[in-house]
């Protein structure tokens, strides 16, 4: 058995200790994943969360995951901000079915001053009156940016380092890692959490997975958030043909997170719906305290909100409140002025075999 990491100190994480505890038998991981999250949260708890997918498809990037990225052929039905009314007339039906999150996502590469982020800062400002946890995810963030967002009252900002460093540059060539860890940065110069995680089955190695792992829980302090996605391949996407994670897989992979961040709210994201119930119980005993509510996680399948509760009423869990974790974050008078920024951000674009593939199969379909 490993050691049980109940009050963690501070530690640097090494690969080799992560892989360790992900590789170790499965029972032994479950009993030690179990008693850290015991330990750390109230087991038969869940927050349920929404995502609300404020600006849709057309985005500029090439994440070889993602239906929204315009270089690609996918069904996805594209749309522009949404307006503040719409918003928050769908953070309340979150709020009535059970949600006491709500994350507004919109498909860009980074944030631009100007209408559209004052848009978003509203849309934060009114959502957090509502009583609800409010966390979005803009792409690439300024200090400045985060700032306004603070502001605003904004309870968290995601921004996902999707993978290990070398594995990411086999998914995205049009921004860099570092430029992930910058934006983290900038939030972390706020008091708004982070919320930061991945996505699994987009065929990496489980180093890969160890190596994600590291970096999040070497983070000081570490996420107070941490979603695992399981990929939903999407045809016309560069992953579209991947096959799918074994329930097994990411039930390791939750336990592990759990274990090396203990106190950190571990999200079980999207890929619920290829998951049973029995699956997806194995995941909330491993240590998974939240999910995602609704019929469509940004533009993936999503299991309905009745199922989940029907769910919850049979495994006895409770949803948890807003703000347990963390105090409310009281929207105050703005007082940072924009700068107009539009910084910009690192390209690397390095070739990625299937990107270019996927690129140019859309091209030729829509000739
Ligand atoms: S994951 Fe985000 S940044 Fe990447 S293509 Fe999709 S919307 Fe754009």
């Amino acid at each position: 058995m490993q050691t049980l990491y109940y009050f963690m100190e501070r530690k640097e994480w090494t690969n080799q200790e992560i892989l360790d505890i992900y590789q170790q038998p499965l029972m032994d991981l479950l009993y030690q994943a179990a008693s850290v999250h015991r330990a750390n949260h109230d087991p038969n708890k869940v927050q349920v969360s929404s995502l609300i997918s404020i600006k849709t498809g057309g985005c500029s990037e090439d994440c070889g995951y993602c239906p929204q990225a315009a270089r690609y052929h996918t069904d996805i039905e594209g749309n522009d901000l949404m307006s503040v009314r719409q918003v928050k007339a769908q953070a309340l039906r979150a709020k009535a079915s059970g949600s006491s999150r709500v994350c507004l996502g919109a498909a860009w590469r980074n944030v631009k001053d100007g209408k559209d982020f004052d848009e978003v800062i509203e849309m934060v400002r009114e959502i957090t009156q509502l009583e609800m946890e409010v966390c979005c995810t803009l792409g690439m963030l300024t200090e400045n940016q985060a700032k306004r967002l603070e502001e605003a009252g904004l309870y968290a900002y995601n921004h996902n380092i999707d993978s290990s460093e070398e594995y990411y540059k086999e998914v995205i060539s049009t921004r860099a890692f570092e430029d992930r860890l910058e934006t983290i940065g900038n939030v972390r110069k706020t008091s708004i959490t982070l919320c930061s995680g991945g996505i699994i089955g987009m065929g990496e190695s489980v180093e890969d997975r160890a190596g994600m792992l590291k970096i999040l829980a070497n983070m000081y302090p570490q996420p107070e958030s941490v979603p695992i996605n399981a990929l939903v391949p999407v045809e016309g996407t560069p992953l579209e043909e991947q096959g799918p994670v074994s329930i097994f897989e990411m039930v390791r992979m939750v336990a592990t997170t759990r274990i090396v961040l203990p106190q950190t709210q571990v999200r079980l994201s999207a890929g619920r719906t290829q998951m049973s119930e029995e699956g997806q119980a194995l995941c909330f005993f491993a240590g998974a305290n939240s999910i995602f509510a609704g019929d469509k996680l940004l533009t993936t399948p999503n299991p309905d909100i009745k199922q989940d509760m029907k769910l919850f009423n049979e495994l006895s869990i409770k949803t948890q409140a807003p703000f347990e974790k963390h105090a409310k974050r009281e929207p105050k008078e703005p007082v940072t002025p924009p700068l107009g920024e539009n910084p910009k951000w690192t390209r690397p674009k390095h070739k990625i075999e299937r990107n270019e593939q996927a690129r140019i199969k859309a091209k030729n379909l829509s000739k």
